[in-house]
């Protein structure tokens, strides 16, 4: 991989700039540079930066958005952070992202999609877990459209009841992920999804399915 880089300086300041625009993006020409997560703009190491305001601790008014920064290496993300910048530079008081609660999407067939920690992440971090399983070949919707391939994996912390990750295969996940990831950022446990009511029939019910699996709860299997 090859990266360009783009630098603007807006107004100078004793160090040279005020603001700085930096884009940089990855181009498909050998592999050197791809395994690097940190890079340094105008001498500052993207490590450096503040995941509250996304500026560099040591250069303020330098700030860094998007692929530059950190993976994952998602539009969401980029697009996240930069509204974060923009706020932080506007004088507001932006939130701090959260990684962990970022969602990936594959579009391929049948769909991937997850947010949070595998259940071995989980487990490397030291966490105690429960864990669901649901297959789509339980849900009437799935077979109704011909997808009954895939399943819905859910990790929970043992202790504290904390969703720590949602894993999903299978047709339409890239549209469910959203609630297991507005879950996350409410830091919900399993007895508030529980409680949840899922529309009958929808391909959604595999997600409480799943919920309701990691504490041997399970409907439909
Ligand atoms: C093939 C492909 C598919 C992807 N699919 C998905 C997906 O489905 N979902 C998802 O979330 N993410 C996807 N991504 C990743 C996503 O595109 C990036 O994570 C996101 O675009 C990063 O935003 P960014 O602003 O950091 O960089 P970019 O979007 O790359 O923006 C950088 C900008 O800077 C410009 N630039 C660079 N150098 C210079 C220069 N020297 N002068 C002027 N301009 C310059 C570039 O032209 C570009 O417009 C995909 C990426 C690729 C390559």
């Amino acid at each position: 991989m090859r990266r360009a880089a783009l630098q603007v300086a807006l107004g100078l300041d004793h160090q040279g700039f005020q603001h700085r625009l930096a884009a940089w993006r990855f181009h498909p020409n050998g592999t050197e540079g791809y395994a690097k997560a940190e890079v340094t703009i105008g001498g500052i190491s993207t490590a450096g930066l503040s995941s509250q305001t996304m500026e560099a601790r040591d250069v303020p008014g330098l700030y860094a958005i998007g692929d530059i920064t950190a993976p994952p290496w998602l539009a969401h993300k980029a697009s996240h952070e930069g509204v974060i910048a923009a706020e932080a530079i506007a004088g507001k008081h932006p939130h701090a992202m959260d990684p962990r609660n970022i969602p990936g999407c594959t579009y391929c067939h049948p769909q991937i999609a997850s947010v949070g920690l595998t259940e071995a992440k989980a487990k490397e971090a030291g966490y105690e877990v429960k864990v669901g399983n649901f297959p789509f070949i339980g849900n009437g919707k799935a077979i109704a459209l011909g997808e009954p391939e895939g399943f819905v994996k859910t990790v929970f912390d043992a202790k504290t009841g904390e969703l720590l990750g949602a894993h999903m295969i299978g047709a339409e996940v890239t549209e469910m992920i959203q609630g297991y990831t507005i879950g996350k950022t409410l830091e919900t446990t399993e007895a508030e999804l529980m409680e949840t009511v899922f529309p009958h029939p929808t391909i959604s019910e595999t997600m409480h399915e799943a919920v309701l699996a990691a504490y041997g709860r399970q409907l439909h299997m």
